[in-house]
């Protein structure tokens, strides 16, 4: 009985008719009574708190006040009828407003009277009034045995104000709710853990975290939700990672021979760095070991992860298998294919490259070759997960970049082999540790942590508008020294045209500044065709032009080694982790490199944090949690793409101590081996296949 009752359909509760219930589904996704007793307040009202009506001010976000209600009058006719009133203390007078329920607030209030009044004020003809206040008597207040509470406000639609479900009304059904718990809440934590962390019970967490009698409730209510959210979160991730060990058999890479070998010792120009022999040696351990690898590599840009992946697929192809590698665009996917042909001169590795605009007759010449088996390595783009490409025996796929790509377009590349091939997924986007966690907790996890010797650091300059004048200045100079020139502008989806305006008046102000034939100038944009993006891009890889005017379209992987500036106009429009990408177009050769942001002098502190975070470092990391905190856990979403990490109530932020814990815990529940049988772990078992079988897996990717 107990486990249905959270199962309850929400249409059940008292105060939700139909048509309530199917607008609290569409705009809550409210179906079941946990799904109500899980929608947290984000912020509570402390009502034993009095306001004198002298120090209201309009920003507060409510006001409880004490004092007498005069003059109540109705005015305007029909539809437009409204009730005032004023309220007033010993410090002042402050109107009171309804618009709807006029006579029932008519006949109900007592002029002269002590009330208690609770609601936001706002301005309205340069003063203050409140609207739809919260009316109590206060003498029934004084002789209330009923401790004071603080009043929980939860975040509500327009929509569902319309029909009286602004936070008060989602207060009410859930008070009704809460009023039915007692007995109905399963515990879902095994007591072990509740001792060992002093956690208070779930169903104690509920009632406390939505009608809490003091902070420190809120607080222990708090410690005990964050704590299972993760810990399930973590449960989920680590169990899929185990029974993909164990129902995955991988292709075994037994043999390092005579590519990979020939590449190491005679082809390859430089020494690895330290962090590319660690990232190697853990690849091909999981290689070798008979499970699918299913691994993460992080590293900041040109910290040699591409060729940390070349030397991998030359893993597969010396044990006989293909491999391929995804990039997100067709510029980077053409660099990939240039750079592993010249590092290859002569081997006997048949590499090819396939993208959007690979014409049909030599595609379907690849398609042969793919499904004979010739062809070892193919590079590419999204055209590679057609369902056209097959390949004769994929044993690794690469995907570079990995933000770029969507969870089903991954999961595509998965069914390509019937073993499933193994799987390295890189980005250059440095993530947190506490989010890599939570995001790819069933990932293996390895990172690049060192840049090849040599590299300087990138100076970074931030320069307000009115200061163009000089960044021209060191530009020519930059230029007169053989350098070459990006200066990007932003790019925003929702109004490319806008955009490409600005990028067109940017145009021609630079070409104002940097006459032909002295200097060349290229343009690049999402909207020109594939063939003259190359084109643009090998006149400048070629040094024939000395500026590239572009759009964002070259922030991923883009490798000309003699570009030494990068002038981002509009940075503030960026975020961190785009300006950092962004900066690591330069910085690739020998030379001193400069990134500079220009700005508007208006910039909000929030992006003045930004413009200082990169001016003050060149390390992805530390701009990564500067980015995490600035953006908060709310807008980390579409890092995943799938949008599944959807957190209730921990922040991972702020509760990184919890998530490592609870981390650590599920690790240590489901490697013991007497866990299926242990009765003191059953009730978190039976949670966890609960929420296994009410989402979809998103463990199944990547
Ligand atoms: P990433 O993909 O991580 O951005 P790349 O693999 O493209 O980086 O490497 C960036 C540049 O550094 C390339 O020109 C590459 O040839 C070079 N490189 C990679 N590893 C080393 C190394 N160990 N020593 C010197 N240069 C290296
Ligand atoms: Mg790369």
């Amino acid at each position: 009985m107990t486990g249905r009752f959270l199962d309850s359909p929400i249409l059940y509760l008292k105060g939700v008719g139909p048509s309530r219930e199917k607008l609290l589904r569409a705009e809550l996704g409210w179906k079941t009574y946990e799904d109500i007793l899980y929608y947290f307040p984000f912020r509570y009202f402390d009502r034993s708190r009095f306001h004198s009506i002298a120090e209201i001010e309009e920003d507060m976000p409510f006001v409880q006040i004490r004092g007498k209600i005069y003059n109540m009058a109705t005015q305007g006719v029909l539809a437009k009828t409204r009730l005032t009133a004023t309220l007033r203390d010993d410090t002042g007078m402050i109107e009171l407003v309804w618009f709807k329920g006029i006579k029932w607030v008519k006949d109900s209030i007592v002029p002269g009277k002590e009330y208690i009044v609770f609601g936001k004020a706002s301005l309205f003809n340069g003063s203050l009034n409140i609207a739809h206040p919260e009316i109590e008597d206060a003498s029934l207040r004084d002789q209330s045995q009923v401790q004071i509470q603080l009043q929980p406000y939860y975040n509500s639609t327009d929509k569902l104000r319309k029909s009286s479900l602004d936070s008060r009304g989602l207060a009410k059904i859930t008070k009704a709710l809460i009023g039915q718990i007692s007995g109905n809440i399963p515990e879902i934590l095994s007591k072990e853990l509740v001792q060992k962390y002093k956690l208070v019970s779930r169903e104690q967490a509920i009632r406390m975290i939505h009608f809490p009698c003091d902070l420190p409730e809120v607080q222990s209510a708090k410690r005990r939700l964050v704590f299972e959210e993760l810990f399930f979160i973590q449960l989920q991730l680590i169990k899929a990672k185990i029974i993909r060990a164990e129902k995955n058999k991988g292709i075994v890479f037994a043999e390092v021979s005579s590519v990979f070998n020939t590449f190491y010792k005679d082809y390859l120009p430089f020494e690895l760095t330290g962090a590319q022999k660690k990232v190697l040696k853990e690849i091909r351990k999981d290689l070798g070991s008979g499970m699918q690898m299913n691994r993460l590599l992080q590293g900041d840009v040109g910290s040699g992860k591409t060729l940390v992946a070349l030397m991998c697929m030359f893993l597969a192809v010396d044990n006989k298998y293909q491999a391929c590698m995804m990039a997100p665009t067709e510029i980077l996917a053409q660099q990939h294919y240039e750079s592993i042909t010249k590092f290859l001169k002569d081997m006997p590795v048949k590499v090819g490259l396939l993208t959007g605009s690979t014409p049909k007759r030599q595609r379907d010449e690849l398609h042969e070759l793919l499904r004979s088996g010739e062809m070892n390595i193919l590079l590419g783009t999204h055209a590679l997960i057609e369902d056209t490409v097959q390949f004769r025996n994929l044993g690794l796929v690469v995907i570079d970049e990995q933000h770029r790509f969507g969870v089903a377009q991954r999961a595509r590349l998965w069914k390509k082999n019937i073993i499933p091939p193994h799987v390295l997924v890189m980005t250059a986007t440095p993530i947190p540790r506490t989010l890599a966690m939570t995001l790819y907790g069933d990932l293996d996890y390895s990172v690049i942590d060192e840049l090849p010797p040599g590299r300087k650091d990138i100076i970074t300059w931030h320069y307000f508008d009115k200061n163009r004048y000089k960044v021209f200045g060191f530009i020519r100079k930059q230029i007169d020294l053989g350098r070459q020139v990006y200066i990007v502008y932003p790019l925003i989806e929702e109004s490319e045209t806008l955009d490409l305006r600005d990028l067109n008046d940017g145009y021609e102000s630079i070409i104002r500044e940097f006459p032909r034939p002295q200097y060349q100038i290229g343009v690049l944009h999402g909207r020109m065709k594939a063939s003259d993006k190359e084109i643009e891009m090998q006149r400048f890889a070629k040094g024939e032009t000395q500026i590239m005017v572009a759009t964002t379209v070259i922030e991923v992987g883009v490798n000309v080694p003699n570009a030494s500036v990068m002038v981002i106009e509009n940075a503030e429009r960026f975020g961190l982790s785009q300006l950092h990408q962004l900066r690591g177009r330069v910085g690739r050769g020998a030379e001193q490199s400069y990134c500079i942001l220009m700005t508007s002098y208006k910039l909000t502190s929030e992006a003045k944090t930004r413009m200082d975070a990169m001016v003050n470092t060149n390390d992805g990391f530390i701009i990564a949690d500067v980015d995490l905190k600035l953006r908060g856990p709310g807008d980390l979403k579409g890092t995943r793409q799938s949008g599944d990490l959807d957190l209730k109530i921990a922040d991972i932020v702020k509760d990184e101590i919890v998530l490592k814990v609870a981390r650590e815990e599920a690790i240590r529940i489901l490697s013991a081996a007497e866990f299926h049988r242990s009765p003191e772990n059953e009730v978190i078992m039976q949670e966890l296949s609960r929420r296994e079988s009410r989402m979809t897996n998103w463990s199944d990717i990547s």
